[in-house]
């Protein structure tokens, strides 16, 4: 019952796809013209009781095949044509008073359903074409009925207006039900543009192979000095002869060094900290409120825990790796690309130093 709540007042999180919903149609119709041949039998209407059976076996035959998901757009059509025939039949036979013509109101919405769902595979439905349609079968009706006689009667005012009631509160719950769906289909569809940009979002700010966050992220959000309220360290570390890891081991084992060591950089910062490789195999640390002394101490521990692991190839031995790391803190008349600058100048003096070590003192 909450389903069918949130379905109806378009808060259902799930849209019906186009199969469904018109295979659900022609259930729907199926089991009203089941009702309505019951009651024109019971009534003695025989020509109703002739169009509902071809009408039944019609939606029969187009519930299988939409069941399938073939003939959509003919099955469509048909239900369409068959709804005005059956309306303009039914006024004609049992007077404008039968409340029939109502269905034709009804399902002016279902033209923009098509237009809207056949769009997306291609098909051009134009839905003035079926407003078109329900005018002409419309007016035909109600201008025929004025000059003829209806032919039969329930015989019974009281019939005559609870069906009219009936077909009045049926057309209703059609009207409500297909823009429901339609509001839906676009909830839906604007849930799911969401999710797929900020997971778009997320890949553009990601490195794929070290998961670390990228360059371009890290700058985005530091870049300009307003981003940055307060005082920051930067610790910015260079695997050493990486090269000759590449070149000795291969490509692929290069990629499992460099994710090891991505991940020691990752277990090495606390939540406000952002890590995120800033080159090939150079990875960066961003510490806000971080002093210099602890981000000394800091990038010690990675380099002590990065040459503590052991890396296995194939048939080689097991080998280490090292890395140079230049320390910077900020000052207040510095950029951050400025301070980026003073931890790569000390990062390089390490490397012509002997590299394997920190580096966190001005240099020449
Ligand atoms: P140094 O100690 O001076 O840093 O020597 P190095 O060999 O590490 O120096 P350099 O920066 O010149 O070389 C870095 C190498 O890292 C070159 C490049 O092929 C390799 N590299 C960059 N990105 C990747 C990657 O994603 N995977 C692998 N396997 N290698 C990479
Ligand atoms: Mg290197
Ligand atoms: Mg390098």
């Amino acid at each position: 019952m909450r389903d069918i709540w949130e379905y109806i007042s378009a808060r259902a999180n799930y849209a019906l796809s186009k199969r469904q919903v018109i295979s659900l149609i022609m259930l729907v119709l199926l089991v009203f013209h089941i009702g309505l041949l019951g009651f024109f039998i019971y009534f003695g209407i025989t020509p109703m009781v002739v169009m509902d059976s071809v009408s039944i076996l019609l939606y029969i035959a187009c519930y299988i095949q939409t069941k399938r998901g073939k003939g959509l757009l003919l099955a469509f059509n048909l239900c369409y044509a068959e709804i005005m025939i059956h309306a303009v039949v039914s006024v004609l036979l049992l007077g404008v008073d039968s409340g029939f013509t109502l269905y034709i109101i009804a399902m002016l919405p279902l033209g923009y359903f098509a237009s809207y769902n056949f769009k997306l595979e291609g098909k051009t439905v134009n839905p003035m074409f079926y407003v078109i349609f329900s005018m002409l079968a419309f007016f035909f009706a109600r201008i025929t009925s004025s000059y003829i006689e209806p032919m039969y009667s329930y015989g019974n005012k009281m019939v005559d207006r609870t069906i009219y009631m009936v077909n009045y509160f049926i057309a209703v719950v059609a009207i409500i039900v297909f823009f429901s769906t339609l509001l839906n289909q676009i909830r839906y569809l604007e849930n799911l543009h969401r999710s797929q940009t900020k997971k778009l979002e997320q890949l553009s700010k990601t490195d794929t192979l070290t998961g670390l966050a990228n360059r371009r992220s890290i700058e985005e959000q530091y870049a300009q000095s307003e981003a940055i309220q307060e005082e920051y360290a930067l610790i910015l570390g260079d695997i050493d002869d990486f090269k000759k890891v590449n070149d000795t081991y291969g490509h692929d084992v290069g990629d499992l060094v460099l994710k090891a060591v991505a991940d020691v950089f990752k277990k090495a910062v606390r939540g406000e900290d952002t890590v995120c490789r800033w080159g090939g195999e150079e990875i960066l640390i961003f510490l806000p409120g971080c002093p210099l002394h602890n981000a000394q101490y800091r990038a010690h521990q990675i380099l002590q825990n990065i040459s503590s692991i052991h890396f296995e190839a194939a048939e080689y031995p097991a080998f280490h790796v090292t890395m140079t790391l230049g320390v910077a803190v900020s000052t207040e008349a510095e950029s951050f690309m400025e301070t980026v600058k003073k931890a790569d100048d000390r990062l390089y003096f390490g490397k012509r130093n002997g590299k394997n070590q920190v580096v966190w003192e001005q240099v020449e």
